[in-house]
Parts: structure tokens; sequence; C-alpha cells
């Protein structure tokens, strides 16, 4: 990395000294400390302060977020031609089971946007994150905030004209949250004609191969080798599972509460019943017949995911990270060519 800044040690700056791997483990060290030290809450924004100690000469990761900077600086990083691209995290506000904060998805594309940004440093940055996804289908469960496709849709696609308004010719969407991947992939061809600019939409979690992450997620494996036997323990892997809580461990460990399968099943949670008109009605396009003797199919795969949740480490995060962040720093540096060299995106082979 250009900047002196070692991703690792930027990961460390994130997730502090929280210790352990388990996730009821790390959430409890980390609320304490947070708890006994204000100062050293782990959130967005960290200050250059808040940096581990070296002789290396560090600069604000906080540099590559627009919505810290000020117009002088992003007018002179722009007529420099020093930077170049722009990132536009999307992401949600949905339910992630019983430990995850709510913003996760949109925390983790913002993230992997700013770690890429900073092995790009100068020559990305990171717009301001579109924090509301397309998440009807989670509005059973409270907290939940979603838009229709086409408010999310306007909403992002209007961020990235303003971006376009600004200079920026490389544009790249980076999503967080799965229930907004296909609208936005759909969109990307009419939105190229519109725009004229090179502009890529896709989810952080496509650098993902599956025969990578049997290597070190646990419930990978266990897919691999056949070991989950139901539908639900095998379509449980993409949200609030084992890989979204590693990473919320290794980046945002204040995100993540402890939980115990004890208390999950204790708690005794339906969402079939007591669901009121106005939440059955965001519901409806997905129960389409209704649900199969009235049960509500999301339920069992919800408890499958709370056990797949247990295997998060912070290392396994840590990695999940790594992973993303190569793949879209490698992807933005190769759209900043095509622009400069005027050729077409997505390339024509
Ligand atoms: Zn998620």
């Amino acid at each position: 990395m250009k900047s002196g800044l070692s991703r690792r040690g930027f990961l460390r700056a994130f997730s502090g000294r929280a210790a352990g791997g388990g996730l009821a483990l790390a959430a409890a060290t980390a609320t304490t400390e947070a708890a006994a030290n204000p100062s050293e809450a782990r959130s967005l924004p960290l200050t250059a302060a808040g940096l581990p100690g070296s002789s290396k000469t560090f600069f604000n990761p906080q540099r590559v977020l627009l919505w810290e900077s000020t117009r002088k600086e992003i007018r002179e990083a722009l007529s420099a031609g020093h930077l170049k691209a722009a990132i536009v995290p999307t992401g949600a506000t949905e339910q992630h089971n019983e430990h995850l904060s709510l913003i996760a998805d949109t925390a983790q594309a913002t993230l992997i946007a700013q770690q890429a940004a900073l092995n790009l440093y100068p020559k990305a940055i990171v717009s301001t994150p579109c924090p509301i996804g397309y998440s009807p289908y989670h509005m059973a469960r409270k907290g939940t905030l979603t838009l229709s496709k086409e408010t999310f849709l306007a909403y992002v696609f209007e961020v990235v004209k303003c971006l376009k308004a600004h200079g920026f010719k490389t544009i790249f969407i980076l999503n967080g949250h799965g229930g907004n991947h296909r609208p936005l992939r759909d969109s990307m061809d009419q939105w190229r004609k519109e725009l004229n600019i090179t502009l890529e939409a896709d989810s952080y979690a496509s650098a993902y191969k599956d025969e990578e992450l049997s290597t070190f997620l646990e419930s990978y494996r266990k897919l691999r080798d056949g070991e989950y036997k139901t539908i639900d323990q095998q379509s449980a892997l993409s949200h609030a599972s084992e890989n979204e809580t590693s990473i919320m461990l290794a980046a945002y460990p204040h995100l993540v509460r402890p939980v115990t399968m004890q208390a999950y099943d204790e708690a005794a949670l339906e969402y079939e019943s007591n669901l009121s008109q106005d939440v059955l009605e965001y519901l409806e396009p997905f129960t389409k017949e209704g649900w199969p003797k009235g049960k509500n199919p999301e339920n069992a795969r919800d408890r499958a995911r709370q056990e797949q949740a247990l295997l998060a480490t912070r290392e396994k995060g840590a990695r999940l990270i790594d992973i993303a962040t190569r793949s879209l720093t490698d992807r933005l540096e190769k759209m900043i060519q095509a622009t400069e060299q005027g050729l077409p995106w997505p390339p024509k082979d």
C-alpha cells in the first residue's frame, strides 16, 4: 500500500483490542471496553489520532470519505487530476437476526469501499452511503426499513448523477445487501447509456467463491461436505450468518451482541401471526398463495442463521474483508484505466 498504512494495521485500528474470536466473547469485550473508555468507541469516523503509533507517515483514513471532505479538498483533488473515481456504497437498514445491528449491510459495504479507496489513494473517494435498500421481505422483523425498488434505484441514480456532474468519470456502486443486487445490475445498461461514464455496480459478496470460503468458513465447509441436511441450513449462509457476523466482529465489534441458542429458543420467535395489515402488505408479494400450512418458511431459516452465526470469528472476518477489498481495488483500477484510455466499459472481451 502506497500510504504506508497496512491493511492489517487499519483493520486493527477498527477492531480495537477486543480479545478472543468467538461471537459472544468478542462482543462482550467490546461493549465493556467502549463503556470504560467512551473515546475508544469503535465506529466511523476514526480519527488519525486513533491509529497505532509508528514511525511511518500515516494519513487520516477519513480523507477517502467524500462526506468528511471539504469542497476545497474535492475541488483541488479533481482539478489536479489526482482524484479519478468514486465508490457509492449501497446497503440496508434491516433485521440481521438477534445479534447484528440493523445497519450491518451498509457498514460492510462502506468499510470495503473505504479499504479499496485507501489502497488506491489518492485516486478514489467513497461517496456518502445509501443506507436504506430494498428489503420488504424482512418487514415482519421489527426495525427493518425499506424503500420501494423504484425509489431505491432513483436515489442511487441521482447520487451517481451528482458525482458525474462534478467530474467523476469512473464510478463503482458497491452493494452490501442482497435485495439491491438484481435491481442495480439490471439498471446498468440503461444508466451507462444515460450517463456515458465508466460505471459498474456489484455486491462485495461477488468476490467470494464457495470453494475458497469452504477452506476457512465452517458453514461453507459443512455445505460442501453435505453435512447440512435441511434446505434451511443450506440456504442460511448469506445473511446474518457466519460470514457477515465475522466481518462485523472484525470491523465493528460494538455492533455485534452476544447471543446463545438457548436465548434464541426461549424468545419463541415466529413471524406468521400477529402481523399488522401494514406489515402484511409488504410481505404479500412474497407469500403469493400464502405460506404452506400458514407457516412462514423464513422461520426455520432464521434459526439456522442464528446457529451458523455462532461460528463467526474476527480472524475469518479479516480474511473476508481482505478478499473483497482486493477484488474491488483491482476492478476499480481496471475501470480507471479504461476511462483514461477511452475504452468501453464493460470491456468488449
Ligand atoms: Zn446483511
